[in-house]
């Protein structure tokens, strides 16, 4: 049989996420894209049949529409390890989502119990004093 979580528990895995959280280095959301293009210079090697240009995007969905951000090459691989952070930041806040949930679904038997009883205790007061 498996063992129960306990509210406890749950609430300390959720303190050691957001600890996580707390390190968190710099992100950036959205999906990092590596293409190649070509400049438009037709004197250029690339108008020639040569190697295309290195370019970097970042793209995300706005209002259902792509968006895309240019990323310079010079600061192409630092974003990259953005949005890395960004995914790791996103899956953590996620898992501490699914553990808060859980620590409330743990919490509605122990209230409903709770209050059966004062009921009970509430009536059981009301019938002793009118004997
Ligand atoms: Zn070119």
């Amino acid at each position: 049989m498996e063992m129960p979580e306990s509210i406890e528990t749950l609430k300390a895995q959720m303190h050691a996420k957001i600890k996580a959280l707390g390190k968190a280095g710099l992100f950036m959301s959205g999906t990092f894209v590596r293409k190649r293009r070509v400049c438009g210079n037709p004197a250029c090697a690339c108008a020639k049949g040569g190697e295309a240009h290195p370019a970097c995007a970042v793209t995300s969905k706005v209002a259902g529409k792509t968006k895309a951000i240019y990323i310079p090459v010079g600061i192409a691989d630092e974003v990259e390890a953005w949005t890395s952070e960004y995914k790791r930041v996103k899956k953590l806040l996620k898992e501490i989502d699914v553990l808060a949930e859980k620590v409330v679904r743990l919490h509605v038997p122990r209230a409903r119990a709770a209050k059966r009883r004062n009921a009970s205790l509430a009536s059981t007061t009301a019938t002793s004093s009118e004997s």
